[in-house]
């Protein structure tokens, strides 16, 4: 496939033929938006499919980093952010809320997408799905408290803690903005930290440490869960082996990420659930493209998600042009 090539518009129009979407993207996060998007502006029939509200994970993240371009890094109150929105509405059905439950190949250039409501087909897929927190293996005693305390989403479970003193654990940047999150609706926040210090940039240890609401509990582990049928508390132990009871209603875990790529059932073989690609965002299903956070890469970040958009549009409108 020759990277030199380039195609203007009418040639990509041409192409579309039978089938009911050129490219369906599966996720409206930073990614899929970009993608959709992009792919659009190139004259490529389009739908995004999102199985809850678009702006993905960024929607959650209380301060942004690593964007130097934005002027406040309060993700809701940015100009860029919004932008996607009122870009997206500007073409009618171009989303659809539905979950995405498989991804079947047809052929070369077929690809059949359930979702919870219909089936679609399209001649590529980006696969824009994102990553979640998952339970760590090693916590099989967590389990008990799922849903009654224990949770591994803040924005949908915080709700149910409002004015309570919480718990957080995860020593990561992801952990240090939840905590953050959470200062705006609980009471207390007890940020337990495996070390001696936190892992995230300074610019959040700063807003962390400085934030009233949360008490850091630095050099400390979880031992027991505590509760009856709901959680009550946990008990903690500090590098010196001493022993303590936290009071809490709820446990935040921020420990391990995966990507969301369920769909795939096997199709495309998955590095701890996220899917493996080349540099040009390509899978082992050909047609199939996978960018952004579920991508198998270890740089998480809304610019990469952006790079990566540009690079499977690109790359699709290649194969749509060779596989016509
Ligand atoms: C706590 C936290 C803080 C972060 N802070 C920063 C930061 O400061 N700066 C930065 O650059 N990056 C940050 N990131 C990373 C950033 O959020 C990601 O890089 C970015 O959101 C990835 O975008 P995405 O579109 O790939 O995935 P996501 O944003 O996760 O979006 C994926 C979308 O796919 C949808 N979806 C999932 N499964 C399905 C399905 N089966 N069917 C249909 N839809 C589906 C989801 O609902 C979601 O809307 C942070 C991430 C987290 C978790």
């Amino acid at each position: 496939m020759s990277k030199t090539q380039s195609y203007t518009k009418k040639e990509v129009i041409t192409q579309t033929t039978s089938v009911s979407y050129d490219i369906i993207v599966i996720g409206a996060g930073p990614s899929g938006m970009s993608a959709t998007l992009m792919a659009i502006n190139r004259g490529l029939r389009v739908l995004l499919i999102e199985e809850a509200v678009i702006w993905g994970n960024i929607y959650n993240v209380p301060l942004l980093e690593d964007i130097p371009i934005l002027l406040s890094a309060k993700a809701k109150d940015n100009e860029l952010l919004n932008a996607f929105s009122e870009q997206l509405a500007k073409h009618q059905g171009l989303v659809v809320y539905e979950k995405v439950l498989s991804l079947e190949e047809q052929n070369l250039t077929l690809k059949t997408i359930r979702t919870d409501k219909n089936i679609y087909t399209s001649r590529a897929v980006i696969i824009a799905s994102g990553m979640r927190n998952i339970v760590p293996d090693a916590s099989k005693y967590m389990n008990k408290f799922l849903g009654r305390g224990v949770s591994f989403s803040a924005p949908c479970d915080v709700i149910f803690f409002l004015a309570q003193r919480v718990a957080i654990v995860g020593n990561n940047e992801f952990g240090a903005k939840i905590a953050l999150y959470l200062a705006d609706f609980v009471q207390e926040i007890c940020f337990i930290v495996d070390g001696s210090f936190i892992s995230a940039t300074e610019m959040i240890k700063e807003a962390v440490i400085k934030n009233p609401k949360i008490k850091i509990f630095f050099g400390h582990k979880i031992t027991e869960l505590l509760g009856d049928e709901f959680l009550q508390g946990c008990r903690v132990v500090n590098t010196k082996n001493k022993m303590d009871v936290l009071g809490v209603k709820a446990l935040f875990v921020y420990e391990n990420m995966s990507g969301n790529a369920e769909f795939i059932n096997d199709k495309i073989k998955l590095n701890h659930g996220f899917i493996p690609t080349n540099e040009n965002m390509e899978t082992n299903m050909p047609g199939v493209y996978a960018i952004g956070s579920v991508r198998d890469a270890f740089h998480k970040r809304f610019l990469y998600c952006m790079s990566d958009a540009l690079t499977a549009v690109n790359e699709v409108q290649n194969f749509l042009y060779f596989n016509k």
